[in-house]
């Protein structure tokens, strides 16, 4: 710590504590960090939840974090920061809490969220912080878009199910196998008359894919984003509508959500850590960057499942009004934004009839593409 941050550091410790801080009720009882280079979680251990800012400010970089309603009891002296995005922590006492500041050694990316208890833990706010530098394409500054992206935007399709595996198969045997692959052929061209867009196909044809493979399929690409396409059945013949599902890490946002999981990993089985090659790091870290990598994806996938969804509430009826988590194992990728779209139900006779219809599976197609164009145009790469 340079003489600088100690000042300040004394400055604020030693005012006057407020009538508020000292009836704050909850407790920051240990912090802990994690890092290498490029990324760093630091986990606040808290006596209870508790309403808590962020916000960045520039010259210099540092982050802010406002804890209102609580008072520090856990020293920092032992928190390794050598080689840290953090350079320093500075903590102040504010009318309403601690204000924690984290003085940063470049732009970061950071995320953060409230853990609530578990795995032995009570209540835990975790903090992400990645180096822009270590950010995929995705999330670079738009300065420096031109120079460092020359390629297309790669939005790999893949049409879910597929030889041996026919997915659901609708009443009168109309297959979503089928279906998935009509869309998503329709899908695939629309994209590729855009300008700055490229798409590839998962399958082309009526083949069987393991979920593992398509994953792969979309690294082998560099896909800036993945899109499986389905057309799932429900034991409820009325239910109906389009769904988009995004990576959940812990556990299904609703029973539907948790179903449709289990139907469509059912074809086999796979693990994000062996998309990974994190076998030169240390297990936990390498366990946490994962963490870190997925957090940020899935909040990219959240934002296209979204935009999506949206569209396509214009051409087809839906399901369920926000994008859906569970642990879909096609959606895997840590790095990839990857969506799920489920397009109807095949179960439900109204579907089933527009699914199998080229002009609605073309409409639907039209409608994921201004989804896709939509929020790339607000995000640019
Ligand atoms: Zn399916």
């Amino acid at each position: 710590m340079n003489r600088r941050h100690l000042l300040q550091l004394l400055i604020a410790g030693i005012a006057l504590p407020s009538p508020l801080y000292a009836s704050a009720k909850e407790r920051i009882t240990n912090i802990r960090a994690w890092h290498d280079q490029e990324k760093m979680r630091l986990v606040l251990d808290l006596s209870g939840p508790l309403p808590y800012r962020t916000f960045e400010l520039d010259s210099p970089k540092r982050l802010i974090l406002d804890l209102d309603n609580a008072l520090l009891n856990a020293s920092l002296d032992d928190l390794q920061l050598d080689g840290s995005v953090i350079t320093s922590i500075r903590t102040g006492i504010q009318a309403q809490g601690t204000r924690m500041v984290l003085d940063l050694a470049g732009t970061v990316e950071a995320t953060s969220f409230i853990l609530p208890p578990g795995d032995g833990r009570g209540h835990r706010l975790v903090v992400d912080l990645i180096a822009k530098s270590a950010m995929p394409p995705l999330n670079a500054p738009p300065a420096q878009v031109k120079d460092v992206r020359q390629r297309d935007i790669v939005v790999v399709i893949d049409a879910g199910h597929g030889g041996k595996d026919p997915g659901a198969v609708g009443a009168k045997g109309e297959k979503e196998k089928v279906v998935a692959l009509a869309i998503a052929r329709q899908l695939a061209q629309k994209i590729n008359n855009q300008k700055g867009f490229k798409a590839q196909l998962v399958r082309n044809t009526d083949m069987f894919i393991p979920l593992r493979k398509r994953v792969e399929i979309a690294r082998k690409h560099n896909a800036d984003m993945f899109i499986s396409i389905h057309a799932d059945a429900a034991p409820r013949k009325s239910a109906s509508g389009a769904s988009v599902f995004a990576l959940s890490e812990n556990g299904a946002t609703s029973t539907t959500a948790s179903w449709m999981a289990k139907r469509e990993n059912s074809a086999d089985l796979i693990g994000a850590r062996d998309v990974l090659s994190l076998k030169d790091k240390d297990p936990v870290l390498a366990g946490v960057i994962l963490d870190m990598s997925l957090t940020s994806t899935i909040a990219t996938s959240l934002d296209i499942g979204k935009t999506i969804l949206g569209n396509l509430g214009k051409v087809a009826g839906i399901h369920q009004k926000r994008v859906e988590q569970a642990g879909f194992a096609v959606l895997k990728s840590p790095d990839i934004p990857s969506i799920l779209v489920e397009t109807g139900f095949i179960s439900n006779a109204n579907d089933c009839r527009q699914l199998t219809d080229p002009r609605h599976q073309k409409r639907v197609a039209e409608s994921i593409l201004t989804g896709i164009k939509s929020h790339f145009f607000s995000n640019p790469l």
